[in-house]
């Protein structure tokens, strides 16, 4: 950390700071500039540190150094992480493809989707169980029963599940069906639900809130692996901006920016993230441009009668016709699928 002391502070002030630096532990030396005296607190930082040192008289700022979250950050794990679920690999040289449905409609339609995606080159299949919906008013989901459908498209397929948990007390029953636990971008900081997923040790997917930083995200996801589970996907599915010719405006500079700052996987959700299904390819493609190790698509066999955000889903027609166009830019940037 660096504590910049203000311009006029005084040498009672600085020779205080330094004691109180030592005080934590960390071995203060002062650097006596021209204009402004800064005291670099050399040692282990920890949370909370910036915090006790901000309000000394005297100080100007405190500019901590290294990442609040440790587990998720590249700087204490140099080597990517692999998140592997059944067929599932995603933060390999491949690109994974997990695609589905919005929202698990009955057990036929999950299961001729399922077996159609699978054929088309998908490596997971996602479907909503439990639906966190803007209004009360809406489907829902089909909660267990939905559950209970994915896991016999999975026995059909082999496809890896990847679906939405809500709540903490539903973790256990949604981890007895799911090989990849959803944390919606609407939970992102429900912190007992972060826990929870940790607990369980189920690869998790976690989205990033429509309104999060780079360092909320983060530390979201660090309290998932702070649980003893490393098997986290870091998601980015857009988020709110002043734009509205989209449903939610899709940063694909979160891709490399955090390839840089952690190990984790990525994985883009362009329909989300675009909210419109004419917008999904050529964002699936700048994704895997950019760095994604994997891609979260909405498809539906009849995009217009779907029980939940149809106007961002694609056909099953589409998504081949994207597997092959993402195939050939997978290639160029030294990956496969
Ligand atoms: C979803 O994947 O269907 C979903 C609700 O996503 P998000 O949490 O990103 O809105
Ligand atoms: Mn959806």
């Amino acid at each position: 950390m660096i504590v910049v002391m203000k311009s006029d502070a005084t040498p009672a002030q600085i020779d205080h700071m330094s004691r109180h630096i030592a005080s934590l532990g960390l071995s203060p030396q002062v650097i006596h500039g021209s204009h402004q005296t800064v005291i670099a607190a050399i040692g282990e930082e920890s949370p909370g540190m910036a915090e006790a040192l901000e309000p000394g008289e005297g100080v100007e700022k405190v500019l901590p150094i290294m990442a609040p979250y440790k587990r998720a950050s590249s700087e204490l794990k140099h080597e990517r992480t692999v998140v592997k679920a059944r067929g599932l690999e995603v933060g390999g040289v491949r690109i994974a493809m997990i695609a589905g449905p919005c929202s698990v409609e009955s057990e036929d339609q999950i299961v001729t989707l399922a077996r159609r995606l699978k054929a088309l080159g998908a490596t997971g299949l996602r479907g909503g169980a439990f639906k966190p919906r803007t209004s009360p008013y809406s489907f829902q989901g089909h909660k267990e029963q939905g559950l209970k459908m994915l896991a016999t498209a999975r026995a059909e397929t082999g496809l890896a599940i990847v679906t939405e948990v809500m709540a903490p007390e539903h973790v256990p029953m949604v981890a007895e069906y799911a090989d990849v636990l959803q944390i919606g971008a609407r939970n992102m900081q429900n912190y007992q639900l972060l826990q929870a997923v940790g607990d369980s040790g189920k690869p998790a997917l976690l989205k990033r809130g429509m309104s999060a930083t780079m360092d909320e995200f983060l530390l979201a996801a660090e309290y998932i692996l702070d649980r003893g589970n490393p098997n986290v996907m870091l998601c980015e599915r857009g988020i709110r901006t002043f734009e509205d010719h989209t449903r939610f405006t899709l940063p694909l500079a979160t891709i490399p920016f955090l390839n840089e700052k952690s190990h984790l996987p990525v994985v883009v959700d362009p329909s989300h993230g675009t909210g419109k299904s004419r917008l999904v390819p050529a964002m699936a493609k700048a994704a895997i441009a950019a760095g994604a190790d994997a891609l979260i698509l909405e498809v539906h066999e009849d995009p217009e009668h779907a029980v939940s955000d149809g106007s961002q889903t694609i056909t099953p027609a589409v998504f081949k016709q994207l597997m092959d166009d993402c195939r050939r830019v997978a290639i160029a940037v030294d990956r496969a699928m």
